[in-house]
Formats: structure tokens, C-alpha cells, sequence
């Protein structure tokens, strides 16, 4: 297969984390017969210094063409940065909104896993934890209240606030599409979160996920309310599969999934078009504070590979190739500083990517 990549490497920590994913995915490459080709974009600050703006036209062209896009991370240090002296959409994180808007990607993907070795890191007790979680929360990305009609008004002589949430069929139709195709993948359960018993966009979400799951018999459909979800990850998190849910609650049950795994160096992403192009990223930032020294964890980054093989190339088996091989480095005892624990190897970003290439079967 010949896959031709848009690789994003941005500021901080991007260009060291990226580079290591290009090195497990061309190892891939090398032992499956695939070619990957890449062709890199300035985004963030680095395109504020050179061009000014965090993504040219001609940059997001360029990512238009190519069969998928690969990012490390945009950004710098907020409170001490030249790049944040100025409007809001001329800031580097502007980039990610505008690529995100540009590429149409409507549907985000973020698996929240526990790796055994990792059990120490997560803030949960043993019994909770019980055999470990391994979850995907595919959030819509790109409706309900962070895109609706909002404004600030006199009314009756009091300042009042309005935001809009809204949701049509067709937006939720598209993402629950998303999420039962990859629950088909995985173990073939959606449990949907809304708030049904209160907004009439959660009733309209009911109605069309029952719809979707017509077509996907083999997979079980569970309905969960918000509140009740955020209490369930805490309680019981093994029980998820594939949390099915809109924007806001996505947003905000994403950082809890992620932050009961205790690591967010190991944390990838995805985020979905229409079809299978998508967009590859670790849930981390630019982390400013360790950029150049080598010492970041780039697993997310390149979990994040693995999950553009599976998601946008159909390569399933290679994907797996790489999550094995992540697997077989912790259990022999390598560790980035970020989940380092007593008896482990420590090492560096370049040595864990070089230790994770050399496990590519
Ligand atoms: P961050 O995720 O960059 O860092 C939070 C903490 O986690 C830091 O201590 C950092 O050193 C550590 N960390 C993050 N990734 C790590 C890794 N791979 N290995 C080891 N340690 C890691 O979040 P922040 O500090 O709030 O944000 C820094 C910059 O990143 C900001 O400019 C922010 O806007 C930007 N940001 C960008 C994205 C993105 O590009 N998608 C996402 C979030 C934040």
C-alpha cells in the first residue's frame, strides 16, 4: 500500500514525538511492504514565525490532498510567549481549529486504556480497576453548544448570556455511523450518553442511535445519562466499550476517561471525516517545559500511528503490530521519566522509539 501522509510535526515536544511515530510507521512499512510517504506543514507558532498566521492556505491544501494527517502538537507557553500577545485567532492553537473546520473532521476518537504495568499510575483503587478498562469515547466534534447562535444581551435591564445547543439527524446520524463501525472492530457495544430526560436534542439523539443500531445487530446498544456516565467511569469504568456521545459531554468525559489511566504521555487520538480520512494526535499538548531535552514520552504519538493505519488505511494487523510492540516495551520495563516506577529501565524519546521500532513484527 502506498499511503501518503501529512505530517504536522508543530512546537514544544511535536517535533521530537513525531519524528519517533514516522520511525515505527516506516519500520512498519519496511516489515509489511507498505510505503509511506510524508510531506510536512508548518502549524502553530512555528507558521506565526514564518508566515505569521498558525496555518497558510496553502498548508491545509496540503494536508486536503494527502490520505491523512499526523500532528504532534501546537502551542507554547501561555503566560511567557510572544505568540499569545495577540487575538485569539491568530494564536497557534487557532491552527488545530481551522485544520479540524477545513478537513471537515466531525468525529473524535479517544481510547482510554489501562496498561497493567501502568495500574500504579491510575488514581483509582485496585478493586475498582479490577482487570483493567479499555474504552473509546467518539465524540462529535464539530455541533451542539460549542458551535451554536451565542450572545450577550440586556434583557429587562439584566446582563443575560445565550448559548445555542443544537443538533440535526443528519450530524448525529454520521457520528453514530462512526462509533457502531468501530465498535464492530472492538467488542461490540455503544453505551450512548445524553441527557434525554431533560434536552430535546438528547431525545432527538435517542431516537436516531436506536435508528443506527437497525443496522448493526451483532452490537449491543445501552442508553446512559451524562451525570450517571461521569459517576459510572469512576465506579465502574471496565464496563465501557464505545461511549457514544455529543460535544460538551464529550469534552468533559474525555479528560475524565483519560485521567483515570494516570498517563498522559500514552493517551492518543483521532479525528474523522466523512470517510476515512483523519486526523492523528496525542491528547497532549506541546508540553513547553520539556521540549528538547529528549525526555518526552512520544507512546501517544505513536499509538497514534497505529490508530491512522487502522482507522484510515484498514491496516489492522499492522496497527496491532504496534500496540503489541508498545505492549512488549513495558512489560520488559522501559520507561520515559513521565511513568517511570522503582525497578524500571529508564530512557529517552529517541531510545523508546528506536526500543518500540525494534518490536515490530
Ligand atoms: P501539556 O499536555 O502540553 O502538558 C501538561 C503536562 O504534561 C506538562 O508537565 C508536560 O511536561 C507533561 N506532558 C505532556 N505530554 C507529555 C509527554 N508526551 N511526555 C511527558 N510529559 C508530557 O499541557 P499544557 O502544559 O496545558 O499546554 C502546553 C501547550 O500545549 C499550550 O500552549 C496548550 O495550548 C497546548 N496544547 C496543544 C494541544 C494540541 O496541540 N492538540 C492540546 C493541548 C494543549
Amino acid at each position: 500500500m502506498n499511503c501518503n501522509i501529512t505530517v504536522i510535526p508543530g512546537d514544544g515536544i511535536g517535533p521530537e514525538i513525531v519524528r519517533e511515530a514516522c520511525g515505527v510507521l516506516d519500520k512498519v512499512g519496511a516489515v509489511y511492504g507498505h510505503t509511506f510517504n510524508y510531506t510536512k506543514i508548518l502549524m502553530g507558532g512555528c507558521s506565526i514565525d514564518e508566515y505569521g498566521v498558525p496555518l497558510t492556505d496553502e498548508a491545509l491544501e496540503t494536508a486536503k490532498k494527502s490520505d491523512s494527517v499526523l500532528l504532534g502538537a501546537v502551542g507554547g507557553n501561555v503566560g511567557n510567549s510572544r505568540w499569545y500577545d495577540v487575538a485569539p485567532n491568530l494564536r497557534p492553537e487557532a491552527g488545530l481549529l481551522a485544520i479540524r473546520k477545513g478537513l471537515g473532521l466531525f468525529a473524535n476518537i479517544r481510547p482510554a486504556y489501562l496498561y497493567k504495568e501502568l495500574a500504579d499510575a491510575c488514581p483509582l483503587k485496585k478493586e475498582i480497576i479490577g482487570d483493567g478498562f479499555d474504552m473509546v469515547i467518539m465524540r462529535e466534534l464539530t455541533g451542539g453548544l460549542y458551535f451554536g447562535d451565542r450572545y450577550t444581551k440586556e434583557i429587562d435591564g439584566v446582563t443575560t448570556a445565550v448559548d445555542t445547543l443544537t443538533y440535526n439527524e443528519n450530524e448525529i446520524r454520521r457520528i453514530a455511523i462512526k462509533a457502531f463501525d468501530i465498535a464492530m472492530k472492538r467488542r461490540k457495544s455503544v453505551i450512548s450518553v445524553d441527557k434525554a430526560n431533560v434536552l430535546d436534542s438528547s431525545r432527538l439523539w435517542r431516537k436516531v442511535v436506536e435508528e443506527v443500531a437497525k443496522d448493526y445487530p451483532e452490537v449491543t446498544l445501552t442508553h446512559m445519562l451524562v451525570d450517571n456516565c461521569a459517576m459510572q467511569l469512576v465506579m465502574n469504568p471496565g464496563q465501557f466499550d464505545v461511549i457514544l456521545t455529543e460535544n460538551m459531554f464529550g469534552d468533559i468525559l474525555s479528560d475524565e476517561a483519560s485521567m483515570i489511566t494516570g498517563s498522559i504521555g500514552m493517551l492518543s487520538s483521532a479525528s474523522l471525516n466523512e470517510g476515512k480520512f483523519g486526523l492523528y494526535e496525542p491528547s497532549h499538548g506541546s508540553a513547553p517545559d520539556i521540549a528538547g531535552k529528549d525526555i518526552a514520552n512520544p507512546i501517544a504519538t505513536i499509538l497514534s500511528a497505529a490508530m491512522m493505519l487502522r482507522y484510515s488505511f484498514d491496516l489492522d494487523k499492522e496497527a496491532k503490530a504496534i500496540e503489541d510492540a508498545v505492549q512488549q516495551v513495558l512489560t520488559e520495563g522501559y520507561r520515559t521519566v513521565d511513568i517511570m516506577a522503582d525497578g524500571c529501565k529508564q530512557v529517552g524519546t529517541t531510545e523508546m522509539g528506536k526500543l518500540i521500532c525494534e518490536r515490530i513484527k
